[in-house]
C-alpha cells in the first residue's frame, strides 16, 4: 500500500499547509518517503470539531455496536499484513519478531476492550431507590453511571509504534468508553502511524461509525499543544517522556477550562536484591537482570535503572556476573538518532560522577552513525547516590547503575527518598519479606506495582495490571494505561434524581434488560431493581 502522508480528518484525507517531514530509517541514518504534511490550524479545528459532532451519536451506540467496531479495527490491522510490519521495522529499527508480537498485543487489547464493553458492566451502574416515608426526610431516588467525557487527544511513545501508539491502548480504552479521538501520529513513526490509521478508517466505514470518531494529525509540537489548548477537547491520553508530558500537563492546567492529562512516563524501576537471595541465586540474578536490562536496546519504560544491595561479596558474585554478561551483549540501534544523542549524553553525565565507576559496558565497538549504543552498568556507593540527584533521573536506553549499601537502614532511607515508580521489585526469600518488610510498606508508596522474584520489563495486559503510579512516573496516579482499569480514564460519574423510569438510560432503568452486574440499594445484583 503506497503511503500518503497526508491528515485523515474524520475519513477525509487532508493536505497539510505546515512543514513537512519524513521518517528515518534508524539502521541506516537516511529518511524515508513520503513527507507527511503538518496539519493547519485551520485543519486542527476541524478534526476535534468533527469529533465534537461525533459524540453524541457515538455514545448513543449499543455496547455491542462498539464491540463489534474495535473488534473490526483489530481485524483491519491484521489484514495490512506484512506492508505494516515492514514500515514499522524500518521506521523503529526494532526486529520483526517484536513488531509482530505487539501487532499481537495490539489486536488482542482491542478485543479485551471490545469484551469489556459488550459485558457492559464497566459504566459502573449505582440504584438507590426512594424511601419516600424516610424520617425525618424522605430520601429521593438516585441513580448513577459512568459516561464518557468527549473528544480525547492522544500522543504515542516511540518505543511501541503500535500497542502504544495509533491503535494502542489509549485509543482503544477511548473509544471503548464511548470518546472520539484525534491522534497526533509521533514524528519517529509517522508510516506506521498512517497504515494503522487506514486500517481504523476502514473499520470505520464497515461499522457505520460517524465520520469524526476517529482522526490522524500530523505534524510537531505546535500542533500537539494546539490539540490540547483546542477548547472542544476533553481530555488527553499520553505516552512518553516526562519533559513531554509534564509540558502538555501544564498546558491543560493553564486552560481558561482545565482538563485531565493522562500521562504515562519514564521510570527508573528500583530493583533490591535482599541477602537471602543473593545467598541463595547470586548468579542467576545476573542472568534474569541482563536481558531485562538490554531487551529492546532497554528503551522499556519498565527497564530496570537501578539496583539496591548491601554491599558484601555476595553482591560482588552479582556484579561480577552482571559484569560478564554485559560485556558479551551486543551493541543495539536505538529508536532515533535525537534517543541515541541523549542516552550517550545522559550515561557520560553519570561516568563523569565522582564515586561512580563503569562495572561493565558492551565490548564490540558501537557505531554511532548507526544509531547504535552499548548497555553500561555503574556502581556507585548508597552515600553517593543519596547526594547525587543525577542518579535518580532516567537513561533511556541498556544503562542501569548497581548501588551497594552499607545498611539495611541505608536501603530504607534511600527507599523514602525515591520518587514515584511504575514498578518496584524485590528479589528475596520469604526471610527477607519477613525481615525487610519495613521497605515493602516504603515501597507501597513509591510505585505502582510491586515485584517479587521476577523483572520488570514485560506488560501483562489483563484486568489486573496497574501501569502508573505516583508522580513522576505518571500525572494521575489513581489511574493506569494498561488493562481494563484504563478506561476509567475516559469516564466521568452522573447521577439522575428522582427522573421517571423510562427517561433514564436503559442500564439504570429497573429492569436491567441488559443484565449487567448494578449495585442496588447496596447490593451487586443482575436482577431488576424493584
Ligand atoms: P516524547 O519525546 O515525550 O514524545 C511523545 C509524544 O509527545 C510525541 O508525539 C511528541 O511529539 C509529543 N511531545 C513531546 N513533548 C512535547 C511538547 N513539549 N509539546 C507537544 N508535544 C510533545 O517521548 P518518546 O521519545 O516517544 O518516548 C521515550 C520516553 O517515553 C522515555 O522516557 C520512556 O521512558 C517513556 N515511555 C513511557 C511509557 C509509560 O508507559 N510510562 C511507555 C513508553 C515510553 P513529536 O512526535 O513531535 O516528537
Amino acid at each position: 500500500m503506497e503511503l500518503h502522508g497526508n491528515n485523515i480528518i474524520a475519513g477525509e484525507l487532508a493536505r497539510g499547509d505546515g512543514s513537512a517531514h519524513r521518517a528515518t530509517d534508524p539502521t541506516r541514518v537516511i529518511e524515508i518517503d513520503p513527507p507527511f504534511t503538518a496539519a493547519s490550524a485551520a485543519q486542527i479545528d476541524q478534526a476535534v470539531s468533527a469529533a465534537d459532532e461525533a459524540f453524541d451519536q457515538y455514545r448513543a451506540l449499543s455496547d455491542a455496536q462498539v464491540g463489534d467496531f474495535l473488534d473490526r479495527i483489530g481485524e483491519e490491522i491484521i489484514a495490512l499484513g506484512d506492508a505494516l510490519v515492514e514500515r514499522a521495522t524500518q521506521e523503529t529499527a526494532l526486529p520483526t519478531a517484536r513488531i509482530t508480537m505487539e501487532r499481537g498485543r495490539t489486536v488482542g487489547q482491542l478485543k479485551m476492550f471490545a469484551n469489556l464493553v459488550r459485558d457492559g458492566s464497566y459504566i459502573d451502574a449505582r440504584i438507590d431507590t426512594a424511601i419516600p416515608d424516610r424520617q425525618p426526610l424522605p430520601k429521593p431516588d438516585l441513580r448513577s453511571v459512568l459516561m464518557p467525557i468527549g473528544p480525547i487527544v492522544v500522543f504515542a511513545a516511540s518505543n511501541f509504534p503500535l500497542a502504544f501508539s495509533v491503535a494502542g491502548g489509549d485509543t482503544a480504552s477511548a473509544l471503548a468508553a464511548g470518546c472520539p479521538v484525534v491522534f497526533k501520529a509521533h514524528r519517529a513513526h509517522p508510516g506506521t502511524s498512517e497504515l494503522v490509521a487506514t486500517a481504523i478508517g476502514r473499520a470505520v466505514q464497515a461499522c457505520d461509525m460517524p465520520a469524526g470518531v476517529f482522526s490522524l494529525i500530523h505534524g510537531g509540537h505546535d500542533v500537539g499543544q494546539a490539540l490540547v489548548q483546542h477548547p472542544l477537547t476533553r481530555a488527553v491520553g499520553f505516552t512518553g517522556s516526562q519533559r513531554g508530558g509534564r509540558a502538555l500537563f501544564d498546558l491543560a492546567a493553564a486552560r481558561a477550562e482545565p482538563i485531565p492529562v493522562y500521562a504515562e512516563m519514564g521510570s527508573l524501576n528500583p530493583v533490591f536484591v535482599l541477602p537471602g537471595a543473593l545467598d541463595e541465586r547470586a548468579e542467576a540474578l545476573a542472568d534474569g537482570f541482563v536481558p531485562s536490562l538490554t531487551l529492546g536496546v532497554g528503551q522499556f519504560c519498565t527497564n530496570p535503572g537501578l539496583v539496591f544491595g548491601l554491599d558484601d561479596d555476595k553482591l560482588d558474585r552479582f556484579v561480577s556476573r552482571t559484569s560478564a554478561l554485559v560485556e558479551q551483549a551486543a551493541p543495539g540501534t536505538m529508536l532515533t538518532a535525537g534517543i541515541c544523542e541523549a542516552y550517550h549524553e545522559d550515561s557520560s553525565g553519570v561516568e563523569s560522577l565522582s564515586g561512580v565507576a563503569v562495572a561493565a559496558r558492551t565490548g564490540t565497538d558501537v557505531n554511532r552513525d548507526k544509531t547504535q549504543s552499548p548497555a553500561i552498568v555503574f556502581e556507585t556507593s548508597g552515600t553517593t547516590f543519596l547526594k547525587e540527584p543525577q542518579l535518580s533521573e532516567e537513561m533511556f536506553g541498556p544503562a542501569s547503575v548497581v548501588v551497594r549499601c552499607k545498611s539495611k537502614a541505608q536501603i530504607e532511607m534511600i527507599a523514602r527518598n525515591l520518587e514515584g515508580h511504575l514498578t518496584g521489585t524485590i528479589h528475596g526469600t520469604n526471610e527477607d519479606l519477613h525481615e525487610y518488610a519495613a521497605l515493602v510498606r516504603i515501597l507501597e508508596r513509591k510505585v505502582g506495582r510491586l515485584i517479587f522474584n521476577a523483572f520488570p520489563t514485560g506488560v501483562e495486559v489483563c484486568p489486573s495490571m496497574h501501569h502508573g503510579g505516583p508522580y513522576p512516573a505518571a500525572t494521575d496516579v489513581h489511574f493506569t494505561s494498561v488493562g481494563t482499569a484504563a478506561i476509567k480514564r475516559f469516564q466521568r460519574p452522573i447521577a439522575y434524581q428522582g427522573f421517571p423510569d423510562d427517561a433514564l438510560p436503559t442500564a439504570l432503568r429497573n429492569a436491567n434488560a441488559g443484565g449487567i452486574w448494578r449495585t442496588v440499594n447496596g447490593n451487586v445484583s443482575r436482577e431488576c431493581a424493584s
